[in-house]
């Protein structure tokens, strides 16, 4: 990565000069309208708003993802975390407010899965290199280069913040298959309920 230095997350733990006790998110899903809602702004940089990406952190720990937007805990703001490690190394999060795509360039093609949408992963396209725009935590400009993987996830999680997943990338065809799937999911969770 080339450019300014990403914003580190602490992990918190219980106890810690946050005050707060962690609070483990509910994972909204597909089709829940939330997701599709266009997230605002944050305006404030505030205590608030470190305890949220940091309850946004420790949800998506347990789920456990790679990355995790505020849309997908039914906050209609724009917050992404996400922690690139491999699974034991994890612990370093990054944590980006109001984050745009301001440029992007090439091709890659590879799979993802999303913690919104149940027991489906598909071959998504995606741009090869992106420029970001966003802020951290404190409200401080950043302006950075990533690329393969990272540069995906990051695309993922701002898709989010627009309402868009990424289911929207595949053909309707596919789409329209996991519907249907996701139908029998449903059906199966409501057996399992009575
Ligand atoms: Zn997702």
């Amino acid at each position: 990565m080339v450019g300014t230095v990403d914003p580190m997350l602490q992990p918190p733990k219980i106890g810690d000069k946050l005050h707060h006790e962690i609070m483990i998110r509910k994972i909204i899903t597909f089709p829940d309208p939330i997701l599709r809602k266009e997230a605002k702004p944050v305006t404030v940089f505030d205590e608030a708003l470190k305890v949220l990406a940091t309850d946004m952190a420790e949800t998506m720990y347990k789920a456990p993802g790679v990355g995790l937007a505020a849309p997908q805990i039914g906050v209609s703001q724009q917050i992404i975390v996400y922690d690139l490690a491999p699974e034991g190394e994890k612990g370093q999060c990054t944590a980006l407010i109001n984050p745009n795509i301001v440029e992007g360039q090439g091709k890659a093609i590879d799979e993802e899965g999303c913690l919104s949408v149940r027991e489906f992963s598909a071959n998504v396209e995606r741009f090869e290199w992106v420029r970001v725009e966003a802020a951290t935590l404190d409200g401080k400009p950043l302006n950075f280069e990533a690329e393969g993987y990272h540069a995906r996830v990051l695309q993922h999680e701002i898709d989010h913040l627009h309402g868009v997943l990424f289911i929207d990338h595949l053909s309707s065809l596919k789409r329209t298959l996991y519907k249907k799937k996701l139908k029998k999911i449903l059906m199966e969770d409501k057996e399992n309920e009575s």
